[in-house]
């Protein structure tokens, strides 16, 4: 089965049947090879519907996971989009091919050097990558239109909240170490809105405003 094959697989069994309906994010999903960025050890499992072990103790997470946190972002593709825990990179891939720009933090240099190679070898010339905390956020590029955190938090950090623009969307899970509800936050001019999608289980976002340390 060729690659493309799997991918539409991908699509048609994990993602539409679970109601993700934005055609523009099913079609990156279509585009994006995860399997460059799971590390590509087994072509067919890197598109199964699951989250991979990725090395240093973290994950690329689920497809429909991506799907559902991408399509809450509601992109358009004139927006800035700010990524906290860019991990393998392919969640970053799928922002940037419906978005401006992206801007992606990840706290373990190792990791935040493989996925900038594989935005290089891919072509991908609006993902800028930097290795810190990203509970700070990015302050230089501030204000964002859109912000996704993919590592679980006990809170939304505040930092990044403050760097979130006016009309902005945050999608976060927030929760317990080992649960939390994926939440999306829309900045308006009455206040801040708060939803609650599905529950999940995301690796720990470490940080100054995060979880305090590795368990
Ligand atoms: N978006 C990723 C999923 C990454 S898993 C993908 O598509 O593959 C979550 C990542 O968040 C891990 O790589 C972890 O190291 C990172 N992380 C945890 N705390 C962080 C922090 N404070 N700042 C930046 N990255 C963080």
């Amino acid at each position: 089965m060729d690659i493309a094959n799997l991918r539409e697989q991908m699509v048609e069994t994990q993602l539409i049947p679970r109601g993700i309906r934005n055609k523009r994010v099913l079609d990156a999903m279509r585009r994006v090879p995860r399997h460059i960025f799971a590390g590509g050890s087994n072509l067919r499992s890197s598109y199964d519907d699951m989250a991979l072990p990725i090395g240093e103790g973290q994950t690329i997470s689920q497809p429909y996971m991506v799907a559902i946190m991408t399509e809450l972002l509601e992109l358009k593709g004139t927006e800035r989009v700010l990524e906290i825990g860019t991990g393998s990179g392919y969640q970053g891939a799928v922002l940037a091919e419906l978005a401006k720009e992206v801007y992606t933090i990840e706290r373990i240099v190792v990791l935040a050097d493989r996925a900038a190679a594989e935005y290089r070898s891919l072509s991908y010339d609006n993902i800028h990558v930097r290795t810190g905390d990203g509970t700070l956020g990015w302050p230089e590029a501030a204000p964002f239109d859109r912000i996704i955190i993919t590592a679980a938090a006990p809170e939304i950090p505040g930092p990044l909240l403050d760097q979130l623009g006016m009309d902005g969307i945050l999608v976060i899970p927030v929760g317990s170490r080992f649960s939390q509800t994926l939440l999306r936050i829309r900045k308006t001019e009455k206040g801040l809105i708060e939803e609650h999608h599905t529950p999940c289980v995301f690796v720990p976002l470490i940080g100054e405003h995060g979880w305090k340390k590795d368990l």
